[in-house]
């Protein structure tokens, strides 16, 4: 089993601080084999790394939502239909992934919005999903449809990297990968992290402190 976040955005995207060489020496260190480096409507610049499996790709906006296009060569133009995009994507020998469905906190293309067919695999785990039922709301749909499901922490700091993953029957090789998700031989995993929650846990860890702070005071 290969272990792989098949989504991560990078330093090139500004809405992200991460560099591709330094996330490959993150997620080495916790046992990941590859991951798929996207940005918003761009592809992330390819570097050389040993031992690990680079995949590279783009998180589309199409007018219904995102949809990641893995392994595609040339950026697809934004605001197309997520039919007309899923095509492009395909025809460019990439994989159609729809990101964080069911995620109505953010721009996610959910159900009937399109068409199975035209789609390889369903981000059934995504780290930052802000809406509570999105993970399990999007197993039903995967499962109904007979869809291949991943996870990706859709990380845009270090720290978030590896938060979602997906575990693939496949040999180490890029192709191999790609391909043993398309058939579905994959197993998504995922921590609900997204970073509005850690924000709320932060804010209520430090007000927790400062009751005991005070507690502990008064009883000397
Ligand atoms: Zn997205
Ligand atoms: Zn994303």
């Amino acid at each position: 089993m290969l272990k792989f976040d098949f989504h991560v955005h990078t330093l090139q995207g500004d809405h992200s601080r991460i560099e591709v060489k330094k996330a490959v020496q993150i997620l080495k260190s916790k046992g990941f084999d590859g991951a798929a480096f996207v940005d918003h409507d761009a592809i992330p610049e390819r570097i050389n790394v040993k031992d690990f499996l680079t995949i590279y790709g783009e998180e589309i906006s199409t007018k219904q939502g995102h949809l990641l296009g893995l392994n595609i060569k040339t950026s697809i133009k934004p605001l197309m239909s997520a039919e007309i995009t899923a095509k492009e994507i395909i025809k460019q020998g990439g994989v159609v992934i729809v990101p964080h469905p069911y995620d109505y906190m953010r721009i996610a293309i959910n159900r009937g919005r399109l068409n199975p067919k035209f789609i390889h695999a369903v981000e059934t785990r995504n780290a930052r999903t802000l809406w509570p039922l999105a993970s399990s709301n999007a197993d039903v749909f995967a499962e109904k449809h007979g869809l291949p499901k991943v996870g990706g922490s859709d990380a845009h700091f270090y720290k978030e990297l590896g938060n979602a993953f997906t575990l693939v029957d496949s040999k180490k090789t890029v192709n191999a990968v790609l391909e043993a998700v398309k058939r579905g031989k994959t197993q998504s995993f995922g921590k609900y992290s997204p970073p509005i929650l850690q924000h709320v846990k932060g804010g209520f860890l430090k007000a927790y402190n400062r009751f005991l702070r005070k507690r502990f005071k008064k009883e000397g």
